[in-house]
């Protein structure tokens, strides 16, 4: 594989961290902070594949605009949880599902990250609570744009891979590690939650792991 320089159009740090333990070596990942891009994105889309989209053609035309030409390219993760028992929700509303309503008024906006990701992990638990159908599944989709002419496609056809994880919500909070929805879910062939299991098996089996073993091997083609 060549060398490359890509960007993650991504203001998470705790997906930046996984992207860049897992990428391979050749690829080096810059930040949105490395190249200065400062603007939120707006997230409109009723899709995790749109909304990778449109993260990752805001950061594209700023790139265009503000020359940075020795960038190959740049690339975007959207994440859901999906949950069977839900039809698949919390879904594209992952990030901010404990605002919505659920039949109570809807809950005032926070703040701090780690209170968002633990009110979003409390109405998880809420939803299930006495339910024995627990299955759900985390799924990436990973859209890339090259910015050099070298790469295989443009923007006018957008590199869109996913990869998804099976797994439990578990009964209660288990494990402080990883992030968001991590100590609530249990994968399949485990019994412990990302939460508990040491970071490098997350990033050998995760949804995000997965997706960007699919980039990589389309970046090889
Ligand atoms: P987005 O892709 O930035 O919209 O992220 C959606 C939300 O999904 C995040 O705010 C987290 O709450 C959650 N999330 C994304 N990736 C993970 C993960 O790897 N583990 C646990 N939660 C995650």
């Amino acid at each position: 594989m060549r060398d490359m320089k890509l960007v993650f159009a991504s203001n998470n740090a705790h997906k930046l961290d996984e992207v860049r333990r897992i990428m391979p070596a050749e690829i080096e990942v810059l930040s949105l902070n490395d190249i200065g891009f400062e603007a939120e994105i707006e997230e409109t889309g009723t899709t995790l594949e749109e909304n990778s989209r449109i993260k990752v053609e805001a950061v594209y035309h700023w790139i265009l605009d503000n020359g940075h030409c020795t960038l190959d390219g740049v690339f975007a993760d959207d994440t859901g949880l999906e949950i069977d028992a839900l039809g698949g929700k919390p879904g594209v509303y992952t990030a901010r599902w404990y605002r919505l309503n659920d039949g109570m008024s809807a809950a005032a906006p926070l703040n701090d990250e780690m209170m968002i990701f633990a009110a979003n992990r409390a109405k998880a638990l809420r939803e299930l609570a006495g339910k024995t159908d627990r299955g759900a599944q985390f799924r990436t989709v990973i859209t890339l744009i090259w910015t050099q002419e070298s790469g295989v496609r443009n923007q006018d056809a957008p590199l869109q891979v996913s990869g998804i994880v099976r797994g439990r919500i578990a009964e209660e909070e288990y494990g402080e590690g990883g992030f968001g929805y991590d100590p609530v879910f249990i994968p399949e062939g485990y019994d412990k939650t990302f939460g508990e299991l040491p970071a490098e098996i997350k990033n050998s089996i995760s949804h995000r792991a997965r997706a960007l073993q699919a980039l990589v091997k389309a970046l090889n083609c």
